[in-house]
């Protein structure tokens, strides 16, 4: 069930802290609204000892107007600053949710490329909705309730001392055994509660994998099967749901024993003490409400110590995002040089993972700055590899990978990208207009760069055509387009950032005769200006480049022009004879 310790408690106290770093900055609201809470709570303590005096009052004959008019006013002034402390308290809820749902989008868009494709983004998609979502109730409800409960059971506590020690002992005594049986519970509430997340992300994932993959599921006649395998990671979820619920009231059936036998008990003791007059009756009854005042905070007490659990578990998982290494900050460098740079790669080893194949196994070329590189291969060679390694999205494992003669580890990250424009193979066009995918990678391009970008991909004429021009919706991943013009909207975003090193993966499928033809021309216009590294699929792109780099099984095999390498090498000549001149 995905990376380590997702499923384990982490050991120690360190959840707790994390907990309280996310109220730290909001310490004053939380202050503030529990104060409110209190004095509201405060009001209500009095209310026994108000009903004891109008009791009294009864038995005396004495003026009822003064006690009743306290005990009602007692009961507003209390329910209203309640109320108030409550709105603040939630308010704070909201910010922290807020702060933290921020603090893990910001994680979550800086981390390295290779722990994201490790992740799944439907469970991380859940850990920004439901698990910050979880932390609300903890610091509202649960810790403002922990301190406002904690205060009714002293003040009751001390109100009932005042009025018969005794008393107060049986009490306790009964109490004192929910507690400890708490102490053991909580710990279940918190698992079943993480396992519950967990499960949930699972259900996110499950669902994200089977509308990511929409017309495949349906064409596959797989939509039952995909509801199924949704439909049981929610199962899941209820499950762990339901556990962590059966340890809720279990705890909550303890805690209305214990008050149950407490009441009995007292009853017994204090009614035989009433009996041989040595206790007022009023007394035991203001006693036996102080008793039911405990009610109260003992299931507040019950209630918040779950939500704590619930959040110490949620806080587990926002944790594990938090703690992933991001990148050194890419924040986009301002624009420097335009001029085309080379690449060197020298003994370049790769793998993605300590456990995965070695994809690069001493890779090393190179191009030299402007004009038009290809690179040719089998799939499964490496050849994606080497742009990602170009981009910096993996560090290789040795070796050493130069753009501009610098070493792409000298270069800083945000400078490194800003000069480098990347289409990659699926020419990936996101939901939005045709202007906002343009300007994707170059926020401040001018009207005029745009025109000329669009021309120089030749979209023109499509832009011209469309009814919105420019601010025409391109749909959902670019759908409305075809594939042809997607892969050249991705062409165009790369050149508005002015790259000095254009790198191009090909898609693999088949454009048709214009299409290949358009982009045959744009990207032959393109390496006039800067350095083109393609990774190429057509013969098309081939012939057309200055050099061609032949990779097989993570290895640069051969390097030369078209015409030298039909004679020099044999793979290229196959693949030559079956890929570029009779297949696509
Ligand atoms: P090519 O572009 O020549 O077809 P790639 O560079 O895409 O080859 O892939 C080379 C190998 O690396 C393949 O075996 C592929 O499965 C693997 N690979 C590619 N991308 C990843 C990734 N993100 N994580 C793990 N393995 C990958």
């Amino acid at each position: 069930m995905g990376t380590g310790g997702r499923d384990g408690l982490p050991a120690g106290r360190r959840p707790w802290r994390l907990l309280l770093d996310q109220v730290r900055p909001h310490r004053r609201m939380l202050l503030l609204g529990g104060a409110l809470s209190l004095v509201g709570s405060a009001a209500g303590l009095s209310m026994p000892l108000l009903a004891k005096r109008v009791i009294d009052a009864f038995g005396t004959g004495a003026q009822l107007v003064g006690p009743v008019l306290g005990l009602s006013v007692a009961v507003l002034v209390g329910a209203l600053i309640s109320a108030g402390g409550r709105f603040l308290l939630e308010r704070m809820g909201e910010n922290i949710v807020l702060a933290s749902r921020r603090t893990l989008v910001d994680r979550m868009l800086r981390l390295r490329v290779a722990d994201v494709d490790r992740l799944k983004p439907g469970d991380l998609l859940s850990r920004v909705s439901s698990d910050t979502t979880l932390l609300r109730a903890v610091c509202t409800e649960s810790l403002a309730g922990l301190v406002g409960a904690a205060f009714m059971f002293l003040g009751a506590v001390v109100m009932m001392a005042l009025m018969d020690g005794l008393l107060l002992l049986v009490t306790l005594a009964v109490v004192a055994a929910v507690a400890l049986m708490g102490t053991t519970i909580a710990p279940r509430i918190r698992k079943a509660s993480l396992q519950a997340q967990v499960a949930l992300g699972e259900m996110g994932s499950t669902l994200d994998r089977a509308l990511q993959a929409f017309r495949t599921v349906k064409a596959s006649g797989a939509e039952g099967r995909e509801i199924a395998a949704v439909g049981e990671a929610a199962a899941v979820a209820r499950d762990r749901g339901v556990t962590a619920a059966a340890w809720t009231s279990v705890a909550g059936i303890g805690a209305w024993m214990s008050i149950q036998l407490a009441f009995l008990a007292v009853l017994g003791v204090g009614g035989a003490r009433v009996a041989s007059g040595a206790m007022a009756i009023s007394s035991l009854i203001a006693f036996l409400l102080y008793l039911f005042y405990l009610v109260s905070p003992i299931g507040q007490l019950i209630q918040s110590i779950t939500q704590i659990q619930n959040g110490l578990a949620a806080i587990t998982r926002i944790q594990e995002i938090t703690e992933l290494p991001t990148e050194p900050a890419a924040e986009p460098a301002a624009a420097g040089s335009h001029d085309p740079v080379g690449v060197a790669f020298d003994g370049v080893v790769f793998r993605y993972g300590d456990d995965r194949p070695v994809v690069h196994d001493d890779v090393s070329f190179e191009v030299s700055a402007g004009g038009m590189t290809a690179l040719v291969g089998p799939s499964g060679a490496g050849k994606s590899t080497v742009f990602g390694l170009i981009e910096r999205f993996y560090e290789p494992q040795a070796g050493t990978i130069a753009i501009g003669g610098r070493d792409v580890r000298d270069w800083p990250l945000g400078e490194l990208r800003a000069a480098l424009g990347y289409v990659e193979q699926d020419a990936p066009v996101l939901a939005g207009t045709f202007q906002e995918n343009l300007v994707f990678g170059a926020p401040e391009a001018t009207d005029e760069e745009i025109a000329r970008a669009l021309a120089r991909t030749r979209l023109d004429d499509l832009v011209a055509r469309l009814p919105e021009g420019l601010e025409t919706p391109v749909g959902h991943r670019g759908i409305l387009l075809s594939g042809g013009e997607r892969q050249r909207v991705a062409i165009a975003r790369a050149l508005l950032r002015r790259p000095r090193l254009l790198l191009l993966d090909e898609a693999t499928s088949q454009l048709d005769a214009v299409n290949e033809m358009r982009l045959r021309e744009v990207v032959a216009e393109v390496a006039r200006e800067t350095t083109v590294l393609v990774i190429a699929h057509r013969l098309s792109t081939v012939t057309g480049a200055d050099r061609i780099i032949v990779m097989e099984a993570g290895r640069v095999r051969a390097s030369g022009t078209h015409h030298e390498l039909v004679d020099a090498d044999e793979l290229y000549r196959e693949l030559a004879a079956t890929q570029f001149l009779v297949g696509s």
